[in-house]
């Protein structure tokens, strides 16, 4: 890892990365008086606000299809989700081998959406401070460079991942204890402003569309067949008219147990330690991914549901290699398919031999 070096200039930047060829590029999201001194010397003076969205973080159905683990010990291995010891040999350390998989990027994308709403709707960023990213991997990055956010630490930071995340919301439920001791009737009154709203919204539209099966899942075990046949009525008395407990055989109970469902649904599930730590590197936009030789790329927000990062962050587009594939899923690059492969010599184009090479799943035929 080299560290602690800045250029002025574009071309001072090429040179740099000429010098040593480096696999992977970051840059501080801190803004220093001296780039170059050691850390309590740099002379902090601010930093943008980051966001990390990332398929880790996320539980997705398909990480057991082409994830894979093996312990360091006794090279016992499996699909899915590290485990955090070893059920052979209860080794802690594992070579993991994750997958930049379709819908594992699609599912960090959905929360890149939350994420935005959020930040435009409630902290009211303006679209031009608010810059999103493809990572190059498994995920999404969303930068706010706004003066306003420059001189927060990382409390304040932290402030505003707890506000993403709702978590935040323990007061609310709170409130309505204190509120149905004293019987009030409007024990659960929402306003029409962020989560507030945003559970609001939300409750109204699983209500309306809930099934048996959707209110036993949030744990709604009573009067089920009640709220399926007046859900209209139901979801039309809080909404517009904020009449709680005027539902008969509908408790609060069952209005919290919707809402806590609600708020997982429409938190976001980012990363919280890259977004309160004020010195944190990020990957630098137009550079390779190390472990896809895929691009950061920038696009504007408005294109996040068409954005297409298995065509349009593909660095390498002309040639052909041979390799052999010890194993990997099916795939896409571009408009092809590839694999799924299981010891296997094939000629694929750059992109797709790459990404498999990074991945440790290849190795380059020598001929
Ligand atoms: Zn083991
Ligand atoms: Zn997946």
């Amino acid at each position: 890892m080299i560290r602690h070096r800045s250029a002025t200039k574009i071309s001072n930047l090429i040179s740099l990365f000429g010098e040593s060829v480096p696999s992977d590029v970051y840059h501080s999201c801190a803004y220093y008086e001296n780039p170059e001194a050691d850390m309590d010397k740099k002379g902090w003076l601010g930093a943008d606000l980051v966001f990390d969205i990332d398929a880790d973080h996320i539980p997705t159905s398909c990480d057991k299809i082409h994830d894979e683990w093996t312990c360091g010990k006794c090279l016992f291995s499996g699909k899915g989700v590290t485990p955090e010891t070893c059920p052979v040999c209860g080794g802690l350390k594992f070579k993991a081998k994750s997958w930049p998989c379709e819908r594992c990027v699609d599912s960090a994308r959905d929360e890149t959406v939350k994420l935005l709403d959020i930040l435009e709707k409630d902290f009211g960023f303006s679209s031009k401070h608010v810059h999103v990213f493809f990572s190059g991997h498994r995920g999404y990055h969303v930068h706010v460079e706004d003066e306003a956010v420059k001189p927060l630490d990382a409390m304040a930071r932290r402030e505003i991942v707890d506000y993403v995340y709702g978590s935040g919301l323990l007061g609310f439920e709170e409130r309505v204890g204190e509120k149905r001791k004293k019987g009030s009737e409007r024990a659960f009154s929402l306003h029409d402003f962020g989560w507030n709203k945003r559970i609001k919204l939300g409750m109204q539209n699983f209500l309306l569309s809930a099934t048996r099966e959707d209110l036993r899942s949030v744990g709604i075990k009573q009067n089920v067949e009640a709220i399926l046949q007046n859900k209209e009525t139901i979801a039309k008395r809080y909404i517009e008219e904020n009449r709680w407990s005027n539902v008969k055989g509908v408790g609060t109970e069952t209005w919290l147990k919707i809402a806590r469902h609600v708020k997982e649904l429409e938190s976001a599930k980012i990363d919280t330690v890259v977004t309160t730590d004020i010195h944190r590197l990020i990957r630098m936009n137009g550079t390779l991914h190390g472990k896809t030789g895929l691009k950061k790329i920038e696009f504007p927000v408005g294109r996040l549901s068409d954005f297409d990062p298995f065509r349009e962050a593909v660095a390498f587009k002309e040639g052909t290699v041979k390799v052999v594939v010890s194993s990997a899923p099916e795939f896409r690059i571009g408009e092809s398919m590839f694999g799924p492969y299981k010891n296997q010599t094939v000629e694929l184009p750059t992109a797709a031999a790459v990404l498999l090479i990074l991945k440790g799943r290849a190795e380059v035929v020598e001929e």
